[in-house]
Formats: C-alpha cells, sequence, structure tokens
C-alpha cells in the first residue's frame, strides 16, 4: 500500500486581480496542464485596514471551465447574466458550471469586524461538456455536513469522507474537496483513485503528507505524486484544503477566463463576445 508523498511545493504569489483585488495565487492556467483537472487556486484575504478597500471582480466572462468559490469570512455579492444573485457567506460554496458562457460579477465584502478570507478553485470540464448549458450548484453552511471525530474535522463540500457524501455532485472531475482541521499529534488517511490528480492548501499550522515527508507550513500548496492513498499527519495543529479530481488528458488552451481545448475555440468564444452571442439566449 503506497502513500501519497509531496511532489512539489508552491509558495502562493500575491497578484492584483480584477478590479485591483489582491490575491494569494499558487497556480493558474497553463497550456502545460500539470494540475489535471484542476486549473486555477486563489486565496482572497483581506484583514482591515491593512489591505485597503475592496473593488472586487465587475463583470466577466467564463466558458469552459467550472469555479468554485468557498467562504471562510466574510462573503462574496455575485449576479449573473441569466438573472441570478445572491451572497455566498461564511461557510457557503459556490459550484458554478460555466460551460458554453456565463457573465458574471463576484464582489467580496468585509464582515463586522473587517475581514474576508476565501478561496476559488477552477475546475476544468473536458471537451464533451465544455459547451453545456451553465448550472450552479449553491450550497448554504447549513447544508455542508462536517464530521468531527478525535480531532479531525471535516468540512464535505463535494466527494465522499467515512460514508458522508458531499452536496455538490455530478461534477465531470469527480472531485473531493474538503476543509480538513487537524488537531495536535492527529493523523487522517483517506483514499483515493491512484490517477487522481491531488493538490492540498496548507492555510494553517503545518502537517507532513506520507510517514516520511517533509513537513509543509502554512501557506502553501503542496501537489502530491501518486500512491493509493493520502496520509496526513500534524504535530502542531493545520487547517488544509484537500482537493482531488480524475485527470481529462486533454490538451487545453486557455485565455484568461476560458479555457477551452484548441486556438479556434477561443477565437469563437471571443467573436461570441462581440457579436453578443456568448450566452444562450434560447432557454435552459
Ligand atoms: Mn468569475
Amino acid at each position: 500500500m503506497s502513500t501519497r508523498t509531496v511532489s512539489r511545493t508552491i509558495e502562493p504569489k500575491i497578484v492584483i486581480e480584477g478590479a485591483g483585488v489582491k490575491l494569494r495565487r499558487s497556480i493558474s492556467p497553463q497550456r502545460s496542464n500539470l494540475f489535471d483537472p484542476f486549473l486555477l487556486f486563489d486565496h482572497f484575504i483581506f484583514q482591515d485596514p491593512i489591505e485597503g478597500p475592496i473593488a472586487g471582480f465587475p463583470y466577466h466572462p467564463h466558458r469552459g471551465i467550472e469555479t468554485v468559490t468557498y467562504m471562510l469570512s466574510g462573503s462574496t455579492h455575485h449576479r449573473d447574466s441569466l438573472g441570478n444573485a445572491g451572497l455566498i457567506g461564511p461557510g457557503d460554496v459556490q459550484w458554478m458550471t460555466s460551460g458554453r458562457g456565463i457573465l458574471h460579477e463576484e464582489m467580496p465584502r468585509r464582515d463586522s469586524n473587517g475581514q474576508v478570507d476565501g478561496f476559488q478553485l477552477w475546475v476544468n470540464l473536458p471537451k464533451a461538456r465544455k459547451m453545456v448549458p451553465p448550472r450552479y450548484q449553491e450550497i448554504s453552511t447549513f447544508n455542508i455536513p462536517e464530521i468531527a471525530n478525535s480531532g479531525i474535522t471535516v468540512r464535505v463540500i463535494a466527494g465522499e469522507v467515512s460514508g458522508t457524501q458531499g452536496p455538490v455532485t455530478e461534477i465531470a472531475a469527480h472531485p473531493l474537496y474538503i476543509d480538513l482541521t487537524l488537531e495536535a499529534g492527529v493523523s487522517f488517511t483517506h483514499f483515493i483513485p491512484v490517477d487522481h490528480t491531488v493538490i492540498a492548501y496548507v492555510f494553517d499550522g503545518s502537517c507532513r503528507f506520507g510517514t516520511l515527508g517533509d513537513i509543509v507550513s502554512s501557506v502553501c500548496l503542496a501537489v502530491l505524486g501518486k500512491g493509493e492513498h493520502i496520509g496526513i499527519h500534524s504535530d502542531n495543529g493545520v487547517r488544509l484544503m484537500l482537493i482531488s479530481g480524475a485527470p481529462f488528458g486533454e490538451p487545453i488552451m486557455p485565455y484568461g477566463p476560458f479555457v477551452m481545448n484548441t486556438k479556434e475555440e477561443i477565437q469563437q468564444a471571443l467573436q461570441d463576445l462581440r457579436e453578443g452571442t456568448f450566452v444562450d439566449p434560447s432557454p435552459v
């Protein structure tokens, strides 16, 4: 039985996106597609008064991907070209399948303590599903199952842990997406298919992956190698987002908020935007 060990660690870089939002970005879409099926992982964190005002992400398009927003504190207000609008609050998740096209706005808001803390993950769609109608799965924090046992606390957003199924379903990449907290001296073991990609974003404390692994300290994205299971041990306590999914093995062509398979499909997306046909006007 082989344990997955860390193949690479990535220290997030501070980038400015949208209308001046400061982010910690660990990975972003690249043609090399090294983290297939995952494309991007951003951590937006603000603590008043250090970071100044938050401008947010004014109207922008997406095509060919899924964007997953999970908030820890503060909230994100969103509205889109389909007429949807709402607030993603602390502990809530929005799993947005852009499919053929969506135009939306995402505006982070501080809580009463001046805090905003959350993540956005981009998951690829396979060629056969890049042009499906857009779909939202919006899950309130109260509907995300939390397992707390022997120093392990798991919030299951997608996938299954110890027989508990996350509320986000029917995602092409068959993802596991969990918010995992281990108390000091506690270990966590989880089995996933050998060929799935695994990344872990350690944002509080430290841990090791595999019994002989080096210590990974926050804030850091760890990319795990292949193996039959994930084994995490924390001497001093840790909180991390654990993410796995089935790679599609298809070439990708990223361009800003679009990720397609070919250059022609990117040109088509840009043409659709110019001609006003980007968002499918026919009823879903
Ligand atoms: Mn967006």
